[in-house]
């Protein structure tokens, strides 16, 4: 690091106002640039392949997918009702077309963690059955599901830490091919979520410390026994590859509603961040499959502007909000993370239009208004994109025209329990 608080701030004059918890827009200086980027078009390609070949493996193993044939994908839902009140909600006359990307709706996980989590298993398990097993390409790997396979596997473990929607997908799915499947999390962490890892197969690992404390340790359990792949959140390729094939899906789902992309017809994105993973893998695929005129936009909690923070000063990983003197702390539970992964802010500099910060209270509004617009449920980290598209149009009023469209990407929510929407609807009711 080396750079006090007051260097900073001269420096990167919103720095102050991150420390001040003020909700600001933050524009990327550096958005557009031409640069060298650690992953290709065929990297996304590579992983769409996997995910196809594991397709008839997953209608076969989670029949919630069998409808859809094995292919783990949402909606993406046009908003009219929820426009309406957006508008008054904010004062505001939103002239493009609004919709909802509704990971909310990804099956195993209700979350969009469904996509890099459940990724890196199915990447882990194919390697495997490889090179401990006569596994090919052509292969129908719906054999993978026999218990010659869930033998072999049942020698290899995965270890991943995670406070929640990660740890679900993840540990599901790699309980289901049979790996040996622990999942380290803090003591605070939601009983549901532990509850339903352990009914299916999962060991579940309780830490009374803090977070950042709990992923170092499963690092290194993780480390002293070679079979045992470790799920890292802060920096994995392979998680990060398997958000960004969301694009190669996106594209045909705009294609099916008839908006184009292009100069005149701009579609802005809006995407929750906590470690900046998948909002980062998405928006590489979106940059990389549609192009210049899809701008990626990234929210997050004034109290955890992590990947803002990073972003901002160049310090990417090196700094985290602690250093800033910020708490930390936010109800959106997805997006309570301090310090930003180690990939997120290196292949966003030039990809990202900006960033957004928000009050907490503003995302429950927004789950608030969801439910009563279009009986839509999303957890709160998930309505942090509708907190961005006022400060998004406003400064750059170009955005605010009837050829655009804006995506708020809902990250999760289907998991769930009956309470918990009650309660997270009733906050919202009660501050609108
Ligand atoms: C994980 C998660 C995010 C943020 O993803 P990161 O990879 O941590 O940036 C956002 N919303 C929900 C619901 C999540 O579970």
């Amino acid at each position: 690091m080396g750079m006090d608080d007051t260097s900073l701030i001269t420096e990167y004059p919103q720095v102050k106002d991150l420390m001040a918890e003020q909700p600001i827009f933050w524009r990327n200086p550096d958005y557009g640039q031409q640069t060298e980027l650690p992953f290709s078009k065929a990297d996304i390609f590579d992983a769409v392949a996997r995910w196809e070949r594991f397709a008839p493996y997953l209608a076969t193993a989670f029949p919630e997918t069998a409808g859809m044939n094995g292919i783990i994908e949402s909606p993406l839902i046009k908003l009219d009702q929820m426009q309406d009140s957006w508008n008054k909600m904010y004062h505001q006359n939103l002239t493009g077309k609004l919709f909802l990307k509704a990971d909310s709706q990804l099956p195993i996980s209700g979350s969009i963690k469904s996509r890099g989590g459940i990724y890196e298993v199915l990447k882990f398990a194919e390697h495997v059955a490889m090179t401990q097993s006569d596994l090919v390409y052509m292969d129908d790997y719906r054999v993978l599901a026999t218990d010659r396979y869930r033998r072999i596997f049942s020698n290899y473990g995965v270890i991943v830490a995670s406070t929640g929607n990660l740890a679900l997908s993840v540990g599901i799915v790699a309980a289901t091919f049979g790996f040996k499947t622990t999942v380290y999390m803090s003591h605070d962490a939601r009983q549901w979520k532990k509850d339903k890892l352990r009914a299916n197969g999962v060991t579940v690992k309780e830490f009374n410390t803090d977070f950042s404390h709990v992923i170092p340790q499963a690092r290194k359990d993780a480390s002293l026994d070679p079979n045992i792949h470790f799920v890292d959140d802060e920096g994995s390729s392979d998680l990060f590859l398997g958000y960004a094939v969301a694009a190669v899906r996106l594209q045909n789902q705009l294609k099916k509603q008839h908006i184009s992309v292009d100069r005149k017809h701009p579609v802005l994105v809006y995407l929750p961040a906590g470690v900046g993973g998948s909002p980062s893998g998405v928006a590489f695929g979106l940059k990389t499959i549609i192009g210049p005129y899809i701008h990626a936009v990234f929210c997050e909690p004034t109290h955890v502007p992590s990947v803002t923070l990073g972003m901002m000063t160049g310090l990417n990983n090196q700094i985290s909000v602690y250093d800033i003197g910020l708490d930390g702390l936010t109800a959106a539970d997805g997006l309570a993370v301090g310090r930003p992964s180690r990939l997120a802010g290196k292949v966003m500099r030039t990809l990202l239009f900006g960033s957004v910060t928000f009050q907490d209270d503003e995302i429950y509004r927004n789950v608030a208004q969801l439910m009563d617009s279009q009986q839509i449920t999303v957890e709160p980290s998930a309505a942090a994109g509708f907190t961005a598209i006022a400060p998004v149009i406003n400064n750059v009023p170009a955005f605010n025209s009837e050829n655009a469209t804006h995506i708020v990407w809902a990250t999760g929510g289907n998991m769930m329990p009956g309470s918990e929407r009650r309660a997270n609807y009733n906050r919202g009711e009660s501050l609108l």
